[in-house]
């Protein structure tokens, strides 16, 4: 679009802009075929040159380029291959790294700041689009997506603290739910499937059948979050729907709210932690002991679901300590508040997974790896936008949403 076709577009601000003459720019791309803006001369790889109608509103003195938008430049310098590849590094390590692996690979000089500047606003982007679903997603009836159904499907959440700069917990309660007072926390959801068991009964997951979603936001923002992502991945079509978390109530207060009707469990390794927690009260000094009281009936009560037998002998324990004993007193309302979600013996006969170690290693890898590396401290939106571009390209849905660029 070198030769402007019409002479003035219409104004943000109702008016007319007129077209005053060809502008060029200097836009970086990737040097391959189609990516440079079409129109452009490119007089050396890896930077081209394209000139493009420049329009001036009489009325407001806002100037436009109306081609940009086309050529999906709009106030950039970087071609959209580039800022692909931009997105990508920037969600798979420090940006710094991702600035080394530009070089190295695509022979591609930017700055550290760019890769940044780069990943966070195709993240935003990604954050924003999905904002919109998610808001479509509780006004109106999600239409039932057609498909095989899915023997089990899971639905998994749980939170991870993520540092971050000072203003981001100014006026914010010291050590919320023990997370250190300069981090946030990213709720952090997956949804997988699963249609097998091993030779003893244990559950297997589908390969490659997990996708993530997750943001630092409130529990219910995450909730419809969560719910999106599960309709997506066939929730209405799953035959047998399962929801596994620790003890967080935030998690059961969502559960309760967007998964009617799923089988809940508390992953038996917390609460077997929470028996060590206590054994470890009980007995502060005397390990035997401690394994003593384990493994005398409480181990196996959990084991076989046998709840109510735990929380009678939990409320049993006589105690002259006053701090001792509310501890201990919590510990037998945390069990006897999820004695539903403790039926091991039932979920195992239905070789259902009873441990959340799918999320555990979600909030390494998704979380951990890239976002709480030493010396990184993130502002909300940063690691907002970072984290919706991580699990964009971790889900396989990078390239759709570029797709969607192109056709809009
Ligand atoms: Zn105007």
């Amino acid at each position: 679009m070198s030769e402007p076709e019409q002479r003035a577009v219409p104004c943000r601000c109702g008016g007319q802009a007129r077209y005053r003459e060809l502008r060029s720019k200097t836009v970086l791309t990737v040097g391959a075929l189609g990516d440079a803006p079409s129109g452009s001369q490119s007089p050396e790889l890896g930077s081209a040159t394209v000139s493009r109608p420049y329009f001036l509103c009489l009325d407001c003195h806002q100037g436009q380029f109306p081609a940009d938008a086309d050529l999906d430049i709009v106030n950039t310098e970087f071609s959209p291959g580039v800022r692909r590849m931009k997105a990508l590094v920037g969600q798979d390590a420090s940006f710094d790294h991702g600035r080394e692996q530009l070089h190295l690979l695509a022979g591609l000089e930017v700055t550290t700041k760019s890769v940044e500047r780069v990943s966070e606003a195709i993240g935003a982007d990604i954050a924003q689009r999905e904002q919109r679903e998610i808001e479509r997603a509780v006004q109106l009836d999600l239409p039932v997506i057609v498909g095989e159904p899915i023997p089990i499907l899971y639905v998994q959440m749980d939170g991870t603290g993520v540092p971050v700069v000072k203003k981001e917990t100014a006026g914010r309660q010291g050590k919320l739910d023990g997370f250190p007072a300069y981090t946030r926390e990213v709720k952090l959801g997956c949804v997988f499937t699963q249609t097998k068991w091993d030779k003893k009964g244990f559950a297997l997951r589908d390969p490659d059948s997990t996708t993530y979603t997750g943001a630092i936001e409130s529990a219910q923002q995450f909730g419809k979050r969560l719910y999106l992502e599960a309709w997506k991945r066939g929730w209405s079509r799953a035959e047998k729907k399962v929801v596994i978390g620790d003890g967080a109530e935030w998690i059961w207060n969502q559960a309760q709210e967007h998964f009617p009707g799923a089988i809940q469990i508390v992953d038996l390794f917390h609460a077997r932690q929470h028996l060590w927690d206590l054994a470890r009260l009980l007995h502060p000094a005397d390990a035997k002991r401690r394994n003593a009281w384990i493994g005398l009936h409480q181990k196996r009560w959990l084991d076989r679901g046998k709840i109510d037998k735990l929380v009678a002998a939990l409320r049993s324990i006589q105690s002259t300590d006053l701090e001792l004993a509310k501890k201990i007193r919590n510990e037998a309302d945390y069990f006897a508040a999820n004695a539903p979600r403790m039926n091991y013996p039932s979920f195992r006969k239905q070789h259902l997974f009873v441990g959340s170690g799918v999320i555990e290693a979600g909030c390494k890898t998704v979380v951990g790896h890239r976002l709480k590396q030493s010396g990184m401290f993130w502002t909300v939106n940063g690691a907002n936008a970072i984290l919706a571009l991580r699990c964009s390209h971790l889900n396989g849905r990078f390239e759709d949403y570029w797709e969607s660029r192109r056709a809009a």
